[in-house]
This record gives C-alpha cells, sequence and structure tokens, in this order.
C-alpha cells in the first residue's frame, strides 16, 4: 500500500452467493463490527437482485456497493442484461468486469472487457477490472505478455481523466477459490509489472495513483503481508468476504500503519 499517492480498497465478491434477506443480515453483522476507518475505502459487491437491499443496509455507513458486471450497451433487445446506467441508478459505485469466471464461463473477452470499462466510466461507475493468468500460462512463462495485453486492451481508448476512476484487480486464475494464494513475491512482482504498464501508457504521475488490488484466497491470515507490499493497494475478496468476521480481520489489515 501506498497511502499518500493512492487510495486502499478492500472489495467484496459475493460471486452468486446470498439471498436479500441474507444481504441485510450480512450488513448488520459488518457494521458491527467495523473499525472506524480512516484509510481504507470498503466495497461489497453483490449479485444483481441484491443491489437494492444492500444500498438500503449499507446507506447509514461508509461501505460502497458494487456490482460483478454490467452489459455494454445502453438499452435495447438484450433479454437479461443489466446496463450501466441501472446500476448507477440504483447507487451502486463499483463494478467489477472481466472477471475471470466471467472470461472462463461467460465468453468475456479482451474485447468485451473493453467495452464495458467505457460503459461503465461513461455511466460514472469505477470499473474494477480483473487480470490475471491461468497456471499454465504461469508455467509456459508468459504471465508477464499476458497481463500486458490484458491491461492494455482493457485501457484501449481511456482517457488520463478517466483512468483516475478505475481500479486494476490483478487475480491469478490459479488462485480464486482454490485456498491457494499467490506468494506475497509473485503478487508484488505482477502489481508492480502492472503499474510499469500504466506508467508506460499514461506517465509516472498517473500510474502512481491508480490503485491495483490483489485477488485469489486472501484471507485474514494472510492479508497483512500481501497489503504490506508497496504496489498492493487493496483486495478483490472472494471466499472471506462471505463472512463478515473475515471481512473485517482484512480490512483492518488494510487500516495498518
Ligand atoms: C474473487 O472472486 O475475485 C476471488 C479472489 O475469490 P477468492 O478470494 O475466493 O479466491
Amino acid at each position: 500500500m501506498n497511502r499518500r499517492y493512492r487510495k486502499t480498497i478492500i472489495a467484496g465478491n459475493w460471486k452468486m452467493n446470498k439471498t436479500a434477506s441474507e444481504t441485510k443480515k450480512f450488513a448488520e453483522e459488518l457494521k458491527a463490527l467495523l473499525p472506524k476507518a480512516k484509510w481504507c475505502d470498503v466495497v461489497v459487491c453483490v449479485p444483481a437482485v441484491n443491489i437494492p437491499a444492500a444500498i438500503k443496509a449499507f446507506k447509514d455507513v461508509r461501505v460502497s456497493v458494487g456490482a460483478q458486471n454490467l452489459f455494454y450497451e445502453k438499452s435495447g433487445a438484450y433479454t437479461g442484461e443489466v446496463s450501466a446506467d441501472m446500476l448507477k441508478d440504483l447507487g451502486v459505485k463499483y463494478v467489477i468486469i472481466g472477471h475471470s469466471e466471467r472470461r472462463q464461463y461467460f465468453g468475456e473477452t479482451d474485447f468485451t472487457v473493453n467495452k464495458k470499462v467505457h460503459a461503465a466510466l461513461d455511466a460514472g461507475l469505477h470499473p474494477i477490472i480483473c487480470v490475471g493468468e491461468s497456471l499454465e500460462q504461469r508455467e509456459l512463462g508468459i504471465t508477464m505478455e499476458l497481463i500486458a495485453l490484458q491491461v492494455k486492451s482493457a485501457l484501449a481508448g481511456v482517457s488520463a481523466e478517466k483512468l483516475r476512476k478505475c481500479v486494476i484487480a490483478y487475480e491469478p486464475i490459479w488462485a480464486i477459490g482454490t485456498g491457494k494464494t499467490a506468494t506475497a513475491e509473485q503478487a508484488a512482482e505482477v502489481c508492480t509489472f502492472i503499474r510499469t504498464t500504466v506508467r508506460h501508457l499514461y506517465g509516472a504521475r498517473i500510474a502512481r495513483s491508480i490503485t491495483i488490488q490483489y485477488g485469489g484466497s486472501m484471507k485474514p491470515s494472510n492479508a497483512a503481508e500481501l497489503l504490506g507490499q508497496p504496489d498492493i493497494d487493496g483486495g478483490l475478496i472472494g471466499g472471506a468476504a462471505l463472512n463478515a468476521k473475515d471481512f473485517v480481520e482484512i480490512i483492518n489489515a488494510a487500516n495498518q500503519e
């Protein structure tokens, strides 16, 4: 983390978990445990149908509500999809774009990720752009090439001014939901590389100010070490974000001096 230059953001990704009533219950538990967080922004990305319940439940506390996806068209005959404007209108602040599960199960590509990033930014949302390599790609030694490609494609056509609204999450696919965490060195190496890639595209000042998260089996026991890396400015957390106590422990790790 480097709080002098950029925000630390701890974001939970609930994936397809919890009903609206469970959302309310979680919010009550979280609110009871939350520290008076000064430095760290907290986001909870809930299933789309639970957004109104989450907005209501978190309205009196500094927790932003995020979505897990959007469709890039503004409106029209796209059965089952949700637009950026619809999310914005509900009070959503962040939206996860290009999560590896969406790339893997729902055919998202670097091209559609870029369109979704633009749609989110045009609506005034903060995209959390996910990038990451598979185990095979890591073993082939092409992690950095792949990450550079994903970052450059996701940000194609994004102005420097709009980049300020973006968050990039490095999520090695082999570490998501597997219990296998990247070592702090592995995570730091790629997060630093992402910042270098952004610097080549936008210059040093902007690269210094962008929040880069790590995601992949982050939990209370490893959060402090991961967040202690200078280029890791927060976490995107799946499993451990479903439990208010674990989530708060990670928030506390992000609030350390
Ligand atoms: C995720 O869903 O983005 C994620 C990192 O999941 P987990 O923490 O469960 O690995």
